[in-house]
């Protein structure tokens, strides 16, 4: 079976993580100040980086650090991964869900512009598939609302906007070591901003509020790393430029090759690394090509089949018939960095099969 992800752990990753179990000390250390210092240089043109436990809490602690609670409204995209959502919910405050770009899938500035109030503090731009989003508009927009700028950059290490990098865009940037991403620490994740007193408050915020053990200056969590997992980030992160470039040159021959089928758009200003390739297909026929994939070795992803509004955990009676429409339409084909040429060629040979046959 060709999966529609394939996490690489190494030689290098091996003997990092037994570096750092051999050593006895095994939480948030010396590991973790290089991979922060590692990433800043490498992802983000010097941003303070701050690691912490997940994605997740990347982006709920940055929303405790800018002071979003109860009352405050954030925008999101619907058409996302339910932890963007779900880390405002847990501040306290209110997601107000927008639509997406039909072409490229990502949150459309000008439903976000309708859904700005009096309550509203911030906008997350979800960088959806690894391509970034329209991060002109965005930027503009929040600055004449006065609102932060939340990157959601889970799905996008290495992205960039008009050669700038996703993570320096906004007030923060949130990424996530989840193993299927375009690199991992296991789990994992990093939080990047430029405003050195929003750093200092991120790293009391995921350590107890203490910066000295036991002189606790504000209420904090617990969403330290462990240097285990940032030894495995470290090594993962030196093999990510040449992981994406493979990553954009399987993307490259599959919308050079593939027939009948809608494949990926990528804007003119966006460097897409390519964390799923998703080809956009009517919804009878979207079934039709999974079986008939599968049945061949091939596996297929749907994400996401149900937009987060209309999840049983939200239930919003709210309409966005572009989120709708590619909820119904999007399948993601296999793509990671050790796929094979002849696993690529195959995708290819089956996909086109599959489309001809029809007609
Ligand atoms: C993976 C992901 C997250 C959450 O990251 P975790 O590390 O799994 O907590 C958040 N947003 C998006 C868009 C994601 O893909």
């Amino acid at each position: 079976m060709i999966p529609v992800s394939r996490p690489y752990i190494g030689r290098r990753e091996r003997r990092a993580v037994n570096k750092v179990l051999r050593s006895g000390m095994l939480a948030q250390g010396p590991e973790v100040e290089k991979f922060e210092n590692e990433f800043s240089e490498q992802l983000v043109n010097g941003a303070f980086s701050i690691a912490v436990n997940s994605g997740t809490s990347a982006l709920h602690l940055s929303m405790l650090a800018l002071g979003i609670s109860a009352g405050d409204e954030v925008i999101v995209p619907s058409f996302t991964f339910a932890a963007t959502a779900n880390s405002v919910v847990l501040t306290g405050a209110t997601p107000i869900f927008a639509d997406i770009n039909l072409k490229t899938f990502c949150i459309d500035p000008d439903s976000v512009k309708k859904l700005i109030g009096p309550r509203t503090k911030a906008v997350i731009a979800v960088h959806l598939y690894g391509q970034s989003c329209d991060m002109t508009s965005l930027s503009l927009l929040c600055k004449a609302n006065g609102l932060y700028l939340i990157e959601d950059a889970a799905q996008a290490h290495g992205a960039k906007w008009l050669n700038k990098p996703v993570g320096t865009w906004g007030t923060v940037g949130c990424f996530s070591f989840y193993p299927t991403k375009n690199m991992t620490s296991g789990e994992g994740g990093m939080i990047t901003t430029f405003d050195s007193n929003l750093a200092d408050l991120l790293r009391l915020l995921r350590n107890q509020g203490q910066k000295k053990r036991y002189h606790n200056e504000v209420i904090g969590l617990n969403n330290r790393m462990t240097d285990i997992h940032a030894a495995l980030g470290r090594v993962q992160l030196s093999r990510l430029s040449r992981w994406n470039d493979q990553r954009r040159e399987i993307a490259a021959t599959y919308s050079d090759q593939l027939v009948n089928v809608q494949t990926p758009y990528i804007a003119e200003e966006a460097f897409h690394v390519f964390h799923q390739y998703t080809i956009k297909i009517s919804e009878m026929e979207r079934n039709l090509f999974a079986e008939e994939l599968k049945k061949s070795g091939i596996l297929t992803g749907v994400y996401y089949p149900i937009p987060v509004h209309k999840l049983p955990s939200y239930n919003k009676n709210i309409e966005l018939p572009n989120t709708a429409e590619i909820a119904l339409q999007c399948l993601s084909l296999p793509i990671f960095p050790t796929l094979r040429k002849k696993e690529i060629e195959k995708v290819i040979r089956v996909v086109n099969g599959i489309s001809l046959e029809k007609r």
